[in-house]
């Protein structure tokens, strides 16, 4: 089974029983197309090709296992998983279609958001990443490209999403492709240093910063270049137009997820704080 080759204009594309719409999105490993249910039209779903060549054979493995998890997670922050299909090029995930886009989309038509709004999204980050935590899944590569929004404009349901496969490549390669942006990635990712759960935190403090301020708090062209600045930096670049506005509970959750090892305890007490 594979999306089929366009023969002609008019034949759909065809996985499984759903057709083929149009273009989602896409990266190093994979395409993402917006597809409907060849009975059931009402049902739309996000249907992502993973490209099996791109990954060795141990690393499909390892996705295996954690596709196999996932589909058994039912979060409203976390994309559901309802079906995994293989073939030996591709496998196809056939996700839940969340219709607001992604948070980088969001940031640049909105702009940077209020700190209430910034602290509901992250109510709803925190409570995601609590669930896989607790299963010992790290995402590794938490960016707004990789978070989708669903529900309605005004209220946002933010839902993690593009797990799995970041943790499945190898760090150093995957740091070095042009693939992402290494802007919301924690230092010892960036280093190709050993990384736990807490590189997660690191990176929602990054996703934080950004929605207060509108910019993200470290820049860089390239991973050597945003480390670089990591390490220079002498504290978080806060807007002097935002950061009289902000409760100080919240530039200390800044603050503490962006904090540097050995400030591995602030980082999760900064998770203590998505109970606000
Ligand atoms: P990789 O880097 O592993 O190749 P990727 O970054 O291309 O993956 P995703 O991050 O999963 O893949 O998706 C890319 C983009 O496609 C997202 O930023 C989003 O705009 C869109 N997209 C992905 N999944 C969905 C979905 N379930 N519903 C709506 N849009 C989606
Ligand atoms: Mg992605």
């Amino acid at each position: 089974m594979e999306v089929e080759s366009k023969t002609t204009r008019q034949k759909p594309l065809i996985v499984r029983e759903y057709v083929i719409k149009s273009k989602l999105g896409g990266g190093c490993f994979s395409t993402v197309w917006k597809a409907q249910h060849i009975v059931n039209g009402d049902q739309v779903v996000a249907v992502k090709q993973v490209h099996l060549s791109r990954l060795n054979r141990h690393l499909r493995t390892c996705l295996d296992c954690e596709l196999n998890f996932l589909s058994s997670v039912n979060h409203p922050n976390i994309v559901r998983l309802f079906h995994v299909f293989r073939d030996k090029d591709c496998i196809f995930l056939v996700l839940e279609y969340c219709s607001g886009g992604n948070l980088a989309s969001y940031i640049s038509q909105h702009g940077r958001v209020q700190e209430q709004i910034a602290r509901r999204f992250m109510q709803q980050l925190g409570a995601g990443l609590e669930i896989l935590h607790s299963h010992h899944i790290i995402h590794r590569d938490l960016k707004p490209e990789n978070i989708l929004l669903s529900g309605t404009e005004e209220d946002p349901v933010l839902k993690i999403a593009d797990f799995g496969l970041s943790r499945s490549v190898n760090p150093g390669e995957y740091a070095e492709t042009v693939c992402g942006s290494p802007l919301y990635m924690a230092p010892e990712v960036l280093g190709f240093q050993s990384y736990d759960e807490k590189v997660d935190m690191w990176s929602l403090g990054a996703i934080l910063f950004e929605l207060l301020n509108g910019y993200p708090p470290f820049r860089g062209r390239n991973n050597v270049q945003v480390l670089k600045n990591i390490k220079s930096s002498t504290r978080l670049p806060f807007s002097k137009v935002i950061l009289p506005g902000l409760n100080p509970d919240c530039v200390d959750m800044c603050l503490k997820l962006l904090s540097l090892n050995p400030g591995w305890v602030d980082r999760l007490y900064g998770f203590h704080l998505f109970s606000w």
